[in-house]
């Protein structure tokens, strides 16, 4: 079979490999829609700390069973699934409190393990969550980073008639935007120093977009929410946002974690003490949090159209890569997919 292959940095191939038999209680699937992943791009500049190249990648993934391992119940070949990436070992602190995501061993498929973009892969039967009758595959693969944000906005607390900001329009940021939106916020600021990005913010439900680099954007913000942000979402966690975050928030706010950082950061302490604020990192995911997130998109609460800006088969990853990381005809990209069986 076919796969694409992290091999070094900057070097993507497309390789032959043996089809993977699934083994005991698990399944192999032909994934039809593969998103790319902010980490898919950091992997394939040899830049994360976590993925070590080379790598067959692919996490944000929705196709049909092809073979069912043994002792496998309630999947047959053909059913339509999507896959929650997260192998965990049932077994840690975390795992027995529910809190799977923080898992002692947690691995992701396509970052530690042989990801979806191939022609089939095989991950654990008890991983993967039906498509919903009418769901399209492209739909169904946003439902991975959709689950980012719904995990965020849940950690978060009640958003019900609350202001928010989100640090940063691309795809995890407009789409903590929708969920926040979904969970009842009514006033909504989204920052982004591109103005493609602010705009389509804009076009899908922010009531103030801002430029961050702009002296006053943290001041406009303020005056044009009803009130400071009782939440604010930094999804891009670097120190100019981190700052922007702490200095937006309600007192007695909090402050969400949410975009990877790539180290260590200085935190206005003197401010979090004063103001009463509440930092509160987010990481990856649990059942609760992808079922939202399907029933988000059931709902017709997320425009996976104007979100899914462009696919390619298999053959043309190396351009989709691209498209991910540098936009399309001068637009940003928010989530591009693959077709591994067009
Ligand atoms: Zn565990």
């Amino acid at each position: 079979m076919r796969q694409v292959v992290l091999a070094a940095a900057g070097e993507l191939r497309i390789e032959d490999g043996p089809l993977p038999d699934p083994g005991r209680g698990e399944l192999r699937v032909r994934a039809e829609a593969v998103g790319i992943c902010g980490s898919d791009l950091h992997a394939f500049a040899d830049e994360h700390p976590f993925i070590d190249l080379p790598v067959v990648p692919g996490h944000e993934a929705a196709g049909r069973v092809d073979a069912v391992g043994e002792g496998v119940s309630g999947f047959s070949a053909g059913d339509a699934v999507l896959l929650e990436p997260n192998l965990i070992d049932h077994s840690c602190i975390y795992c027995r409190s529910g809190r799977y995501n923080l898992c002692e061993h947690l691995q992701v498929v396509g970052c530690q393990t042989s990801g979806a973009l191939a022609d089939a892969f095989v991950a654990p039967a008890e991983r993967f969550h039906r498509v919903p009758d009418g769901m399209s595959m492209a739909a169904a693969a946003l439902v991975e980073p959709l689950s980012t944000a719904t995990h965020a906005v849940r950690v978060a607390g009640e958003l019900s008639g609350a202001s928010v900001a989100v640090l940063g329009a691309g795809s995890i940021g407009l789409l903590t935007m929708l969920a926040a939106r979904s969970a009842g916020a009514v006033a909504i600021a989204v920052t982004d120093p591109i103005a493609g990005k602010r705009e389509l913010a804009r076009k899908l439900g922010a009531d103030v977009i801002a430029d961050p680099t702009d002296d006053g954007a943290v001041e406009r913000i303020r005056s044009e929410l009803p009130h400071r942000p009782d939440v604010v979402f930094d999804c891009v966690s670097t120190q100019t946002t981190i700052d922007q975050a702490v200095a937006l928030a309600l007192k007695g706010g909090t402050v969400v974690v949410e975009g990877v950082a790539h180290g260590a950061a200085t935190i206005p302490l003197h401010l979090v003490q004063d103001r009463e604020l509440r930092l509160q990192g987010t990481a990856m995911y649990v059942r609760e949090d992808v079922e939202r997130a399907i029933a988000l998109i059931e709902g017709g609460s997320i425009p996976v159209e104007r979100l899914v800006t462009r696919s390619y088969p298999l053959e043309q990853a190396a351009e989709a890569f691209r498209a991910a990381a540098e936009g399309v005809d001068g637009d940003p990209a928010v989530k591009i997919q693959l077709e591994p069986q067009r």
